[in-house]
């Protein structure tokens, strides 16, 4: 399978190594053509702001959407799960959304850069826990009734699937550990 990760901004690299270790076929994607040649998606963290805007300029923002709507699996971590919320809480809004997967999220909810931390956590499917950094991250205030919650951390969901779209509050691609987007590619290739 080959997965494209949208390589506009954010911690690309670190994705690509993470989804060859998946056992997929990782690629960057920067422009329409490239993302009519992948099966599955990729959205990193970095600012969902920005994001948003590039998606938007490169004209990704629209196919990429029609994509996941008809099916292409999706995964996003950080600013990638904010730009995939179908609602925003709280005063800063995300505009440029993907808007496909319904729940409700609060950008930067854990405080500022500082307030980064670390946690493990209990993973459905996974039967060890996995080390997750969380950096600025956006808390999931709502999910909707086809949403389901993989990972919590303080009783808030953290990782979370509804069909073929996964979404992350945290970064599993800067620990070396590759879990996380084997169940991604697992799910995407089911
Ligand atoms: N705080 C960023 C935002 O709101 C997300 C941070 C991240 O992706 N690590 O867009």
């Amino acid at each position: 399978m080959k997965v494209g990760v949208l390589g506009l901004q954010g911690d690309v690299r670190e994705h690509l190594i993470a989804l060859g270790s998946a056992g997929s076929t990782a690629t960057i994607v920067k422009r329409p053509d490239e993302l009519a040649s992948v099966d599955a998606f990729v959205l990193p963290g970095g600012e969902s702001t920005t994001i948003g805007k590039l998606l938007d300029r490169f004209e990704l923002l629209q196919p990429l959407r029609e994509r996941v709507r008809s099916g292409m699996p999706l995964y996003g971590t950080c600013a990638g799960m904010i730009l995939m919320a179908t609602d925003i809480a709280g005063r800063e809004d995300a505009p440029h959304r993907l808007g496909v997967m319904d729940m409700a999220v609060r950008r930067n909810a854990y405080g500022r850069q500082v307030d980064s931390f670390e946690a493990d956590l209990t993973v459905a499917g996974l039967d060890e826990p996995f080390r997750a950094v969380f950096i600025r991250a956006p808390a999931v205030e709502r999910v909707g009734d086809d949403v389901e919650v993989l990972a919590s951390c303080d009783d808030q969901p953290v990782l979370v699937r509804q069909g073929h779209m996964m979404a992350s509050s945290f970064h599993p691609e800067m620990t070396g550990d590759a879990r996380i987007h084997e169940l991604f590619v697992a799910m995407a290739g089911s």
